[in-house]
């Protein structure tokens, strides 16, 4: 036994630790976001803009994460090539889309409390009884609301100029599938990925991060020979929920919704969402869509420009059916932080796994003492090589072992007295707090082992 952090103390002895608990109010979390640097309200120092966020430097690099698994998983496959198309695209596009006449939600106000809701979100009962939810105020009628942001190109503000912010990043995949296909000389079967902004008027933001305005997505579209569409939809369902196991998202809380007859969008065959159970309750957290050939359909019309595929092999010309698959980044994010929250009524920790977690390692000395900093910064250097590091020598050790649960770092190694005569280090667990003693020269291969442990 050394005098180190083998014997943890809390940094407040007052407080009983009892059994683990999930999040239960999304305020608890969206405070240590803002405490801790990971989200900031846009704006803050003008009082906020509603429904936009900032992330901090913990929460971008958790994004990038996310952001890097769902790049890989896609782009590591010979069969997917990535794509980054301009925000800004020719206004035909929206209209072959259907989004110019068809992307609207109906939107309802409060005639009394100026409160404003989605009719398609409202209790059945509540919209036919036509009183407002908050205060029994009378509802007006249900009036479409198109989500796109318009804005103009160049200097004169006519009609000729409108563009749009683009409401979601498949059709500047769609629009390029053949400038992909004959650069690349993929052969259907294959996909476009794409990660970018998309921007949407949503009428009832909120929920944090769950549902803004300005947000970032995941797509890839999947190009099929007709008649094979229903077999790779299934295998992009199986593939896709997989993905969100692997990210250490746990199996009870992810499930499957079926669009029915009345859910399902003009284009689409069929339609899963893939679901997580919030605090809030069970919402969308990816879309997978068979959309038939649609939107290839549509872009040939309305382009006049010929977007079949040859099919040398067979001699045959086609209109690939199209497999998407979407999901947010910041609902991944979001999903991913929901999932790992934990308290025990004494300490607060983040149960990331560690290929999203911000930093994987924080090295400490025990104390503030130069020879103690001095072997620190020399496994930190170490360290940093292999993994994403920090060091922390302010307050106690165990206040700095909170810090760094908080924010979901799965290891914490301290350096003590013992470590100047013997060369080993403290390795201390995030989620179990269990402590061992491991040599400082065996601390990287030691760190990897778990990590390749904790990916199965
Ligand atoms: P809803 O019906 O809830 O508005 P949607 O079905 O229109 O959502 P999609 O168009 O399928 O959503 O978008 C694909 C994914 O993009 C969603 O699963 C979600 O993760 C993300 N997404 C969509 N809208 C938003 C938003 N306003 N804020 C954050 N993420 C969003």
């Amino acid at each position: 036994m050394t005098e180190n952090a083998e014997k943890e103390q809390s940094p407040s002895p007052q407080k009983l630790a009892g059994p683990a608990q999930d999040l239960k109010d999304m305020a608890d979390l969206v405070s240590l976001c803002k405490r801790r640097g990971f989200v900031f309200p846009s704006s803050e120092v003008y009082g906020g803009i509603n429904a936009c966020w900032d992330y901090g430097p913990l929460g971008i690099e958790l994004k990038r994460n996310v952001k890097e698994r769902w790049w890989r998983a896609m782009i590591d496959r010979e069969d997917i090539e990535g794509v980054d198309a301009a925000i800004l695209m020719h206004p035909r596009v929206w209209e072959a889309s259907g989004h110019v006449a068809g992307f609207v939600d109906p939107l309802v106000d409060c005639k009394k409390c100026k409160s404003r809701f989605r009719a398609d979100k409202l209790d059945a009962a509540v919209l036919a009884s036509k009183k407002c939810p908050e205060c029994g105020g009378e509802l007006t009628e249900p009036r479409q609301f198109n989500l796109m942001f318009k804005t103009h190109m160049g200097p004169l503000e006519d009609t000729a100029s409108v563009v749009y912010l683009r409401p979601e990043t498949a059709q500047g995949i769609y629009v390029n599938f053949l400038n992909v296909q004959q650069s690349a000389r993929q052969k259907v079967p294959f996909g476009i990925a794409q990660i970018g902004k998309a921007f949407r008027n949503e009428i009832t933001p909120g929920n944090f991060i769950f549902r803004t305005r300005e947000f970032e997505q995941m797509e890839m579209q999947f190009f099929v020979k007709p008649g094979s569409d229903v077999e790779w939809f299934e295998k992009w369902k199986q593939t896709r929920i997989q993905w969100h196991l692997d990210n250490g998202i746990r199996k009870a809380k992810l499930r499957f919704h079926e669009h029915g007859p009345g859910e399902l969008a003009h284009y689409a065959k069929a339609a899963f969402d893939i679901e997580y159970e919030f605090p809030f309750g069970w919402q969308e957290l990816e879309g997978i869509h068979n959309r038939t050939d649609f939107d290839l359909g549509r872009h040939q019309q309305f382009s006049g420009k010929k977007l079949e595929y040859f099919d040398e092999e067979a001699k045959e010309r086609f209109l690939p059916y199209i497999v998407e698959t979407s999901a947010g980044c910041d609902r991944t994010l979001l999903v991913a932080l929901v999932d790992a929250y934990r308290f025990d009524g004494d300490r607060t920790w983040l149960s990331l796994h560690p290929t999203l977690a911000p930093y994987k390692v924080a090295i400490y000395p025990l104390m503030k003492k130069p020879e103690l900093r001095e072997y620190t910064d020399k496994v930190y250097m170490d360290v940093k090589k292999r993994f994403r590091a920090t060091t922390d020598e302010a307050g106690s050790i165990g206040k700095r072992y909170r810090r760094q649960d908080e924010i979901g770092t799965p290891f914490g190694v301290t350096i003590d007295y013992d470590t100047l005569s013997n060369h080993t280090v403290t390795v201390r667990h995030r989620d179990s707090m269990a402590q061992e003693r491991v040599s400082s020269e065996n601390l990287v291969r030691y760190i990897e082992e778990k990590f390749e442990k904790w990916n199965g």
